[in-house]
């Protein structure tokens, strides 16, 4: 990116995890170009062959059997949150509505984006809330036991909490999660909005865990920066849905549909995931190295794939303001943590690049 001072910007902000692909990608644009002088938008009522192709071609790559596609990642979660609760409904278990969430998860800024979300902030003067969330200690297991009741719909969970300061769940914690789902008959959602779509260097990072959710959520990757959701689901969940119980007036529009098929056969190129981990571990081990060095002012770095967090023991904020002088976009977070969430075909000398701008601003910082 260039700034309206001409000054060059390395972009590992991406839009926050957005842009997979940078800006530009030859291949996003001929998509995009191709169908923009063709049909723009068609009620999903009908099936248009983008929409066939691409809901094809995701089912085909996931653990899902069904698709629903919508405009952003909250609305991706509301879509999951409704289907839980309308599952138990046409299952005959109807009382069964609340839904576990954990502190720092964040879900987007919908009434149920905010009421799932484990922070206040993002409530605070848009009471009265949607009811019905129970939000627990994170990665807390007997929290999560005894709080599941008979009204228990489900679980809700981002594998790697994004807004909350790339946090990892534990692995054995996600498989213990995922047998009491089993066991209780409650449904399993993962939002990966932000951890997801090829950044852990696989498509979802509940793969890491070699577990499968019930409802998965994308949104920020999956359309490299053209605004595109999906609410993935197994047949188990879909068949209880009826025709017309949910619906999106652009979701699956052909524009998005199309930009959605090439971000995905880009990630599907042999090698990418690799890259991807390479990169990762790259800019990460880099990141740990300058840690050591500068630990008066690194607390920690941490993160999975191409999701990279370090945290400052100053202010996040600040820190990302100097590191955007020093011609790096980071993307700080709540959390304090400041996120690098570059574009995933990013190159070994972009990675060098963006780490010698963050040894440049921790060794001003000591004279
Ligand atoms: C960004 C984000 C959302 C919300 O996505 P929008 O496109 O801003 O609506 C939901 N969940 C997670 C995990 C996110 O990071």
């Amino acid at each position: 990116m260039i700034a309206e001072s001409g000054q060059r910007i390395l972009d590992f902000a991406a839009g926050i995890a957005v842009n997979s692909f940078g800006h530009g990608h030859p291949k996003l644009v001929a998509a995009l170009q191709s169908q923009a002088g063709d049909l723009w938008h068609c009620s999903n009522q009908y099936l248009t062959p983008q929409l066939e192709k691409f809901s094809q071609e995701l089912v085909n790559a996931t653990f899902a059997d069904s698709v629903f596609f919508c405009s952003s990642g909250t609305e991706a979660v509301e879509a999951g949150i409704k289907f839980m609760r309308r599952y138990h409904y046409e299952n005959g278990e109807p009382y069964r509505q609340r839904i576990i969430t954990f502190e720092g998860g964040f879900h987007g800024r919908t009434y149920g984006g905010i009421a799932a979300g484990g922070n206040d902030y993002a409530r605070a003067g848009f009471g009265p809330m949607l009811l019905g969330f129970d939000c627990v200690a994170f990665a807390d297991l007997d929290a999560v036991k005894r709080t599941i009741s008979k009204n228990t719909a489900g679980i809700l969970l981002e594998p790697i909490q994004g807004e909350g300061g790339v946090r990892p769940f534990p692995h054995d914690f996600l498989r213990e999660i995922r047998a009491l789902c089993d066991a209780e008959n409650i449904l399993l959602m993962c939002d990966e909005v932000q951890c997801g779509y090829g950044r852990p260097g696989s498509l979802f990072a509940f793969e890491h865990a070699r577990i499968t959710p019930d409802i998965a959520t994308a949104a920020k990757g999956i359309g490299g920066g053209f605004p595109l959701g999906a609410t993935l689901v197994t047949k188990r969940i879909a068949e209880k849905l009826p025709a017309g119980c949910h619906g999106s007036t652009y979701g699956s529009n052909p524009l998005a549909m199309v930009v959605g098929s090439a971000v995905l056969s880009l990630m599907q190129e042999d090698g990418f995931y690799d890259h991807v981990c390479a990169r990762g571990e790259q800019l990460k081990n880099g990141l740990l190295v300058l840690q050591k060095k500068h630990s008066d002012q690194i607390a920690e770095v941490r993160g999975v794939g191409l999701m990279v967090g370090l945290l400052p023991h100053a202010d996040g904020r600040a820190m990302a303001e100097k590191l955007l002088h020093a011609g790096l976009a980071t993307a700080p977070s709540v959390s304090n943590v400041i996120r690098f969430v570059p574009p995933l075909n990013i190159s070994e000398a972009e990675v060098d690049e963006a780490l010698s701008a963050v040894t440049n601003v921790l060794s001003q910082e000591k004279m």
